[in-house]
């Protein structure tokens, strides 16, 4: 079976989903396959920065992602014993060579945003609509020729289209079209939860970024408010020095969790301990910045092209402002001819992203790692 789309966007991730709304918003219609059988309930905590929700307001969806997301006016820093390291205020100017100024996060007028991956994820796919996202559609093989791109799927479905936008993470199929390079273990793995509220009472309300860190940072926990404040989502962090390849996604023993953090001020392991669902293990890869994103009718976008450690806040925002970037320079094209606008959005793109990845895998490297046995801490 063959079927013709305009566009074929490869992924329905966040970067996949913001490009179908953003080239909607541009006057083009996208298909969006995904290999996943359910878009589930999956991932943790994101900040997003104001110049992500800049083009969420364009988009016409800034409404209906600020009744899902908390505004986050400024970050605390703490030791593992919970004192007060220090206070960022996002609305203040920055200081020189500080990460928040850095990464966009610093806004007078607009604070930065916090929200559950899955929250956004939903508020994106109702956004595009499920008849143009298809699942159970595993790229295997991708092949560019003159006029069209070939894509099949599962090895039996064909798609024909005029351009693709290849956003299929950090293990593309598309990528490869542009580099064999391998993932980067990056010495961390992060366990995601989320617990009510009420387990921060003695810090006082759930409106801010916080996070507390051992002296190495072998161990660090940041938290963020999720479901408009009634929830705090939290990213638990492992510096392991063997890459846990065969755990990936795993399941954790919650009180074998916590015990790692019994040391940390009270509020850590107790925000552990009231994980509202189970805790998955996510091991922390990234790859080399690449040059090359984009052919004559192909793009990378998001993780595909630029996956980074989350420890810069930025995987998403990145993903989301490529596609902002590349549907702006696709609207200007009058006569189907792509080969422009997508060699204008690599030039704008690639320099950023390449500088955020490396800033991001340099957070990573400057975290201790510890001799933990994950497989102790993973349930079985
Ligand atoms: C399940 C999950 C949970 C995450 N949780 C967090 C989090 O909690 N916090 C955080 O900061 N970041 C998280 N991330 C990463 C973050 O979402 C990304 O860095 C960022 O949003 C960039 O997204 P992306 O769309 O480029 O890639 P991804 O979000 O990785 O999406 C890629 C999509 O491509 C699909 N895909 C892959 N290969 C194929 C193929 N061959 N054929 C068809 N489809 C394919 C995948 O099923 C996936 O839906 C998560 C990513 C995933 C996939």
């Amino acid at each position: 079976m063959t079927v013709d789309v305009p566009i074929a966007i490869v992924g329905a991730g966040l970067g996949g989903l913001a490009a179908a709304v953003a080239l909607h918003h541009h006057g083009y219609r996208a298909v969006v396959f995904d290999k996943t059988r359910a878009l589930g309930e999956v991932g943790g905590p994101l900040g997003i920065s104001p110049q992500t929700l800049r083009l969420f307001k364009t988009w016409g969806i800034l409404a209906e992602f600020e009744k899902i997301s908390s505004a986050t006016p400024c970050f605390e820093d703490r030791d593992q014993n919970g004192r007060l390291l220090k206070v960022t205020e996002y609305a203040a100017a920055p200081e020189e060579g500080t990460d928040h100024g850095r990464f966009g996060y610093a806004d007078a007028e607009m604070a930065p945003r916090t929200v559950h991956r899955a929250d956004l994820h939903a508020l994106l796919v109702s956004a595009v609509g499920n008849a143009e996202i298809r699942l159970n559609h595993r790229l295997a093989d991708i092949v560019e020729r003159d006029d069209h791109v070939q894509l099949v799927f599962n090895d039996e479905v064909t798609a024909r289209a005029g351009l693709v936008i290849g956003a299929d993470g950090l293990r593309s199929t598309v990528r490869k079209l542009f580099s064999h390079d391998d993932m980067h273990y990056c010495g961390s793995v992060i366990f995601r939860a989320v617990s009510p509220a009420a387990c921060l009472r003695d810090l006082g309300p759930n409106d801010r970024l916080r996070a507390w860190h051992s002296a190495d940072r072998a161990k660090h926990m940041i938290t963020m408010p999720v479901r408009s404040g009634r929830q705090v989502a939290v990213d638990a962090t492992l510096g392991v020095d063997e890459p846990p390849a065969h755990l990936w996604s795993a399941r954790a023993d919650l009180e074998a969790l916590a015990m790692q953090f019994d040391e940390f001020d009270p509020v850590v392991p107790r925000m552990i301990r009231s994980a509202t669902g189970p805790v998955f293990m996510h091991p922390v890869y990234d790859r080399d910045p690449i040059e090359r994103w984009t052919t004559q009718r192909i793009a990378l976008l998001g993780d595909a092209a630029h996956p980074m450690t989350p420890f810069g806040g930025q995987g998403a925002n990145q993903a989301i402002q490529d596609a902002g970037e590349l549907a702006a320079q696709l609207g200007r094209v009058r006569d189907g001819s792509y080969a422009v606008a997508l060699q204008q959005y690599q030039r704008v793109r690639t320099d950023q992203t390449a500088e955020i990845q490396r800033a991001a895998r340099g957070y990573a490297q400057r975290r201790a790692t510890i001799v933990t046995r994950l497989a102790d801490i993973v349930g079985s």
